[in-house]
């Protein structure tokens, strides 16, 4: 007999009341590897899902160093002062081969951690991208459904992260230091092509001239670029995460941007298309969890693999006669 699955009923009940331990428990639920664990959590968010998506989804992307926690931190506690509920969340692929993510660590974000009004969880560390993506997205969905009406979702520099970052959130949210030059790499990267905003953090000080000439030269780099929407040219502000000067502005422009998407017909949009391709990357990792799990399939992809080496059979028929094996 197998183990007893846990109550799956009780648990949504907790959780839709706010219980923080229970969304504790639902979340290490949906990282779970077990199958019977997996299948669990499918169907706990699957009855949670009506009271998902009400949330304010942002991404927050930068450098190590740029402030990121230090910013987190402050427009967690700016905005649980206007009466919200905060859930921090975090995407580090590279948590898996470091054994521990520095994402979403509380010790990072010292007046969050002590909130009754928030919520951190540290990045999942469950091998691929994908993997570690899949689970955030479910995790945000039951913070949504626990609550919480502000998604904080951090994640590091690096390309494939801030992607998938940006197709779980509804703003994506750029971090730079004063001074241009390196900083604006985010440009050759692509990065700004996926920012709804750059704010440029640590005006403060004698920093302040500095982050004021970065700030022009983002804007006039991104009067180059093509805006991803009509409806909204991504501004570029300054601010300071230590002194709080500007956290207003950063989420008024976050408000701002979420009533002209919502204008235009965007917003709804843009969640329905990350719906579809959240469908199809969680098909993409299970047939590929198939073609690993599988004895059978298994044999035949190595025994394929060894004739497309030696130049036996074309790659296009090797993955043909694979591909009949996954019915
Ligand atoms: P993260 O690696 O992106 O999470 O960056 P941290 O939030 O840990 O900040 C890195 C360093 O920058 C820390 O020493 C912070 O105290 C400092 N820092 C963060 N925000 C500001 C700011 O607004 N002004 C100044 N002067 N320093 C800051």
């Amino acid at each position: 007999p197998k183990p007893a699955a846990p109550d799956i009923r009780a648990l949504a009940k907790d959780l839709r009341a706010g219980h923080r331990a229970a969304l504790a428990r639902a979340i290490t639920l949906v990282e779970s590897r077990r199958s019977d664990h997996q299948a669990a959590a499918r169907e706990l968010v699957q009855a949670l899902l009506p009271d998902t998506g009400k949330a304010v989804r942002v991404g927050i992307t930068g450098s190590p160093g740029v402030g990121k926690s230090t910013t987190i931190d402050a427009l967690g506690m700016f905005l649980i002062e206007r009466g919200h509920k905060v859930a921090v969340l975090a995407v580090d692929p590279s948590s898996a081969r470091t054994g521990g993510s520095i994402l979403g660590d509380k010790t990072r974000m010292a007046r969050l951690a002590v909130s009754d009004q928030a919520f951190i969880r540290p990045s999942p560390s469950s091998g691929t991208l994908g993997g570690v993506a899949a689970k955030t997205r479910e995790a945000m969905l039951l913070c949504e459904a626990a609550g919480f009406d502000v998604v904080l979702v951090e994640t590091v520099g690096i390309g494939q992260s801030e992607t998938a970052v940006c197709d779980m959130t509804d703003f994506f949210l750029a971090l730079m230091l004063p001074g241009a030059g390196d900083e604006l790499q985010g440009i050759k990267k692509g990065l700004v092509e996926l920012a709804d905003m750059i704010a440029i953090n640590k005006a403060d000080g004698d920093n302040l001239k500095r982050a004021n000439l970065a700030a022009a030269d983002y804007r006039s780099a991104l009067h180059i670029l093509a805006p991803r929407s009509e409806h909204w040219h991504p501004p570029v502000e300054t601010y300071s995460a230590l002194t709080g000067a500007g956290l207003d502005r950063l989420w008024q422009k976050i408000l701002d941007h979420r009533t002209a998407m919502n204008a235009s017909g965007e917003f709804a949009g843009r969640r329905r298309e990350q719906q579809v391709k959240w469908m199809w990357s969680m098909l993409e990792s299970r047939m590929m969890a198939r073609l690993r799990s599988d004895a059978a399939i298994r044999a035949k992809v190595k025994k394929m693999e060894a004739e497309v080496a030696g130049g036996r059979i074309s790659p296009a028929v090797a993955a043909e006669q694979i591909a009949e094996m996954l019915h």
